[in-house]
């Protein structure tokens, strides 16, 4: 039985991401505590936007760890892996893409076929040039 409040009403809240005014709908106060189970005392605290980009955040961050432990990758996988590892990067995260390197150099070795080496070498370029503006952009 749903013990909560029974009557909701649009909050005026502040984004402790972005410091920006937002609101917590009663329609969404609703399907938090109703609907997903929420605890009551859970409390919404950033805005659309960024409660977006922290799952993204969430996602890159999942993505690179699983795929890091990868063994053999496709250059799907590979792809994937240097998307996340620059999201990552991005937000500060990874510092270094040492072990991504690592692991494109040995994938150069994996697939030997001109059009991987191509990907590959693709790849390498988009880390380089996130490594160049890495200090420039915020
Ligand atoms: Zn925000």
């Amino acid at each position: 039985m749903f013990m909560g409040p029974t009557m909701y009403f649009d909050i005026l809240k502040t984004c402790v991401d972005c410091r920006r005014h937002f609101i917590f709908y009663a329609a969404e106060q609703k399907h938090w505590y109703e609907d997903l189970g929420f605890s009551t005392a859970a409390d919404c605290v950033r805005c659309v936007d960024c409660r977006k980009l922290r799952q993204s955040d969430e996602r890159s961050h999942a993505d690179y760890q699983r795929l890091l432990s990868m063994g053999r990758k496709s250059l799907e996988d590979l792809s994937s892996f240097v998307n996340a590892a620059l999201d990552l990067h991005r937000q500060g995260k990874l510092k270094s893409f040492e072990k991504v390197r690592a692991i494109l150099n040995a994938a150069t070795e994996a697939h030997p076929d001109s059009q991987s080496q191509e990907g590959i070498t693709e790849l390498r370029e988009r880390i380089r040039s996130a490594e160049q503006g890495g200090d420039v952009d915020p």
